[in-house]
C-alpha cells in the first residue's frame, strides 16, 4: 500500500460539540485538494460521545481513520499515539477545537514541498481571541522555553504544524515518556518555516486544558530540556552557605566583644532559611528523580484500544 501524501492527527478528549463542526469544514477542505490523504482522529479516552460518533463517521468517510486510546492520557501522549500511527509522506497535527484554521494545513504542505522544508510551524500573530489570562501564561512560557531550548521555538507556535516523514521518523526514535512536542520539534533543527494566522475562538464546547494541566506542561516542558533548576538548588544552597557564614563571623565577633545578646531571632530567621533552602533542593531532586525513575520503567505513554485501519469491526468499549 502506498503511504498517503498528507496525515492529518487530531488528538480529541471529550469533542462531541465540535465534532460535526470540524468535519464539516475538513472534509470538503482535503477532498477538494486533489491529494491522498488520511485523517487520524486519536481519541484520547473520552467519556462522551466521541467515540461513537467517530466510529459513525468513519462508516461514511474512508479516509478517516480512528484510533482510540484506552483511557485519557493527555494532549501530548495523545498527540504522539497519531504520530507513532500516520502513515503520511507529511503529517500535520491540528486540535479539534478549529482554534487553527484547517485550510492553512495546506498552505504548510505548498510551503513544505516548495522550499523542501522538514518542518512548517503554524505561528498565531494574533491571540486577541484567547483569554488575558491564557494570553499572558502563554507567553511567560515562551520566554521561558525560549531561553532554555535556544531561540529556534518560535514565538507562539503551539501544536498546529506539519512535518516531513524524515522529522517524523526523528520523532519516534526519542524514548521520551513525557514528551513536549513544541520543544523536542525546534530541537530538532530541521530546515523549518512559518505560516501566521489569526487564532480562533473555540468553535464549540470548553476547553479541556484547565490550569492543572497547563501546569504540568510547564513543567515538563522545564525538567525535559534543562538541568536549570538543579542548578538553582546549587545556587541557592551556595548562596545560604555565605550568608551563614558572614552571620557566623559576626555572631563570633559579637561574642569576644562580650555583647551576646541571646537573639534567637536571627537563630530562628536562619533555621528557617535554612530548613526552606535545604527543602526546595530535596524537591527539585525529587522532581528529577521521579523522572528518571518513569523513564526506567519505561511505561508506554498511551495504550491503543483500537485502530479503525487495522481492525475490521468497530468495538464501543475501551
Ligand atoms: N486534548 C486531548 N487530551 C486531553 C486534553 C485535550 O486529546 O487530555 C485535546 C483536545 O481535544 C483538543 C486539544 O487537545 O483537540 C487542545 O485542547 P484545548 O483546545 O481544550 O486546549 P486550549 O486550546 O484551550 O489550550
Ligand atoms: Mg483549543
Amino acid at each position: 500500500m502506498t503511504p498517503p501524501t498528507l496525515s492529518v492527527v487530531i488528538p480529541m478528549y471529550n469533542e462531541q460539540e465540535v465534532l460535526p463542526l470540524l468535519i464539516a469544514r475538513l472534509r470538503p477542505l482535503l477532498d477538494g485538494a486533489g491529494l491522498d490523504y488520511e485523517v487520524v482522529a486519536v481519541d484520547d479516552g473520552s467519556s462522551d460521545a466521541t467515540a461513537p460518533m467517530l466510529l459513525l463517521a468513519c462508516r461514511e468517510w474512508a479516509r478517516l481513520r480512528v484510533v482510540r486510546l484506552r483511557r485519557n492520557s493527555g494532549h501530548q501522549a495523545a498527540l504522539t499515539a497519531g504520530l507513532h500511527r500516520a502513515r503520511g509522506e507529511y503529517v500535520a497535527s491540528i486540535d479539534a477545537d478549529l482554534q487553527d484554521p484547517p485550510e492553512k494545513i495546506l498552505e504548510m504542505l505548498a510551503l513544505a514541498r516548495a522550499e523542501s522544508l522538514d518542518i512548517v510551524y503554524g505561528v498565531r500573530d494574533d491571540r486577541t481571541t484567547d483569554t488575558f489570562f491564557k494570553r499572558h501564561t502563554a507567553q511567560a512560557y515562551y520566554r521561558v522555553m525560549r531561553r532554555l531550548v535556544g531561540k529556534k521555538v518560535p514565538h507562539n507556535a503551539g501544536d498546529f504544524r506539519l512535518l516531513s516523514r524524515a522529522a517524523v521518523e526523528a520523532l519516534r526514535t526519542m524514548p521520551e515518556s513525557q514528551p513536549v512536542y513544541r520543544l523536542l520539534v525546534p530541537w530538532l533543527g530541521f530546515p523549518s518555516g512559518e505560516v501566521t494566522y489569526r487564532r480562533d475562538v473555540r468553535a464549540a464546547g470548553s476547553t479541556k486544558y484547565p490550569l492543572s494541566k497547563m501546569v504540568k506542561l510547564a513543567i515538563d516542558s522545564i525538567t525535559n530540556f534543562s538541568a536549570a533548576p538543579l542548578r538553582l538548588a546549587t545556587w541557592s544552597g551556595l548562596l545560604s552557605f555565605f550568608a551563614c557564614f558572614v552571620l557566623g563571623c559576626y555572631s563570633v565577633a559579637r561574642f569576644v566583644m562580650h555583647d551576646t545578646v541571646s537573639g534567637w531571632t536571627s537563630l530562628f530567621t536562619a533555621i528557617l532559611f535554612l530548613g526552606g533552602v535545604q527543602l526546595l533542593c530535596l524537591g527539585l531532586l525529587g522532581e528529577y528523580m521521579g523522572r528518571l525513575y518513569a523513564e526506567v520503567k519505561g511505561r508506554p505513554t498511551y495504550i491503543v484500544g483500537y485502530d479503525s485501519a487495522e481492525a475490521a469491526e468497530p468495538v464501543l468499549a475501551r
